[in-house]
């Protein structure tokens, strides 16, 4: 499979180029050169795989070419072994035509292990070929930064640096970070908020010379690799209620859109999604754009879904160069433009063709409370303030009679204030993180100046590479 970036500027390149690079090199995101189709006698012949098998024939295409297809299952088979469900993706039925995909059985509790879970064993397998190590920078409010450092902890051909903001993170996510005890792990608590470690994080790629010494690499959601790993559990619970032969709906809560892209890819290749449900907290960029074509930059305000709290949905770029008929000038122009302006220019008709397939939908922090505590009263469903909008989506605005997917996308315990407040209890963790609260942390404090960060980061991977 060759990849094309979306402003048709960067060097086309194989998946482990994409792999590595993450982002293209002017500043579009790599989309496969076009999608591949399984017909639907193909999909029907995965009906009733184990979920790493089906995984493995899902993301075929797209490594084609750059691994070999025993690498690839066995990398998959080995990614899911430490879920806490045997099932891996259950599904949860809620209501009639109403199920929860369950994302969460990973090891940090939210839908991100899906993904990086996998992408850790691809990182370990194409560095070992080549012979190359990375060091991995990131930022994080919340669920990525966990998620990236259990998918990488102790792999031999990779450091990683998570930069979290102090004391603006919740307790469980942060223990979940601190607490991962392994030489290739550097957590640095910035004095400052979120936005200071993303820019912190995007200097040191923006340093070349840096850039090269330390061999950076990325990991975040704009990396193909992720979105690849995302799609067949659209294609495993779709098969579960009754596809191909019968249409599904999806309702995805979203942040940067990367969840619900996946959907959209199912569908190119050949799932009968009839309609896809956006859902938002009070960062509803994407509702006012599905409602009124309004797609304009807000300043982000916290809420009880963090890792839904954003100002612009970086995915939505790859869904745009569809809609444009893949004119990556336009894209690009139309990109440009919105960064200079703040507000992105849609033609009527491209809105129009979106909206047939897409609707948003908002729920602010009260309803969220309120609906967590109506489905654990109506269905004895205990969601998570994410989960929990998604859910609500499904039901408001499903088709009539259609199987609605619902994407639960993290653990109710790993936001237990949250729940205490709507049903008056606080979930327990799940066996394996039971002891969270007693592990000791591990974490270096710094202020929020580039040149002492990438000191820390420099002397932390040189001492791994030389030791
Ligand atoms: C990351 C995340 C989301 C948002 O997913 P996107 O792919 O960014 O749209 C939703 N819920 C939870 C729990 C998450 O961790």
């Amino acid at each position: 499979m060759r990849y094309v970036s979306t402003r048709g500027q960067a060097p086309e390149m194989d998946f482990v180029g994409v792999l590595l690079a993450g982002l293209a090199a002017d500043g579009g995101l790599y989309m496969p050169a076009g999608w591949p189709r399984f017909s639907a006698s193909e999909l029907k012949s995965l009906r009733g795989l184990p979920y790493p098998e089906l995984a493995a024939r899902i993301i075929a295409p797209f490594t084609a070419g750059s691994i070999e297809y025993s690498d690839l299952l066995s990398m998959c088979r080995r990614a899911y072994v430490g879920f806490a469900h045997k099932a891996i993706v259950p599904l949860a039925q809620v209501d009639t035509n109403l199920y929860a995909l369950e994302l969460f059985h990973g090891p940090t509790l939210a839908f991100k292990d899906m993904a990086l879970q996998l992408v850790g064993h691809l990182f370990e397998h194409v560095l070992a070929q080549r012979g190359e190590k990375v060091c991995i920078v990131g930022a994080t409010s919340g669920d990525t930064g966990s998620a990236a450092i259990e998918a990488v902890a102790n792999r031999k051909n990779i450091d990683i640096t998570i930069l979290h903001p102090e004391g603006k993170t919740s307790e469980v996510q942060r223990r979940q970070m601190t607490t991962v005890q392994a030489d290739n792990v550097l957590n640095i608590a910035v004095a400052g908020n979120f936005d200071d470690c993303q820019d912190l994080v995007k200097a040191m790629f923006a340093d070349e010379p840096f850039r090269a010494e330390m061999n950076l690499s990325a990991v975040n959601s704009i990396n193909f690799a992720r979105v690849a790993a995302q799609i067949p559990y659209y294609v495993y619970a779709a098969l579960n209620l009754g596809a191909p032969e019968r249409e599904v709906a999806v309702a995805v809560p979203t942040g940067n859109f990367g969840n619900i892209l996946a959907a959209w890819a199912a569908k190119q290749m050949g799932l009968p999604i009839a309609k896809f449900i956006v859902a938002s907290n009070r960062n509803d960029i994407l509702t006012r754009f599905l409602g009124a074509n309004d797609m304009s930059v807000r300043t982000v305000e916290p809420s009880l879904s963090p890792s839904m709290d954003i100002g612009v949905s970086s995915n939505f770029e790859r869904l745009l160069f569809d809609f444009l008929g893949r004119d990556a000038a336009l894209t690009a122009k139309t990109m440009m433009d919105f960064r200079a302006t703040g507000k992105m220019v849609v033609e009527a008709t491209v809105w129009y063709s979106i909206r047939q397939q897409f609707e948003g939908y908002r729920l602010d922090d009260e309803a969220t409370l309120k609906e967590i505590g109506r489905f654990y009263a109506e269905s004895e469903y205990l969601a998570d303030p994410h989960s929990v909008i998604g859910l609500a989506a499904g039901r408001d605005c499903g088709p009539i009679g259609l199987p609605v997917i619902c994407a639960a996308t993290a653990h109710p315990a790993k936001f237990p204030d949250a729940i205490q407040k709507a049903v008056g209890l606080r979930p327990p963790l799940p066996p394996h993180l039971s002891d969270l609260y007693d592990r000791k942390e591990t974490f270096t404090r710094a202020p929020a100046d580039l040149a002492e960060i990438e000191t820390m980061v420099r002397n932390f991977t040189n001492r791994n590479r030389n030791a």
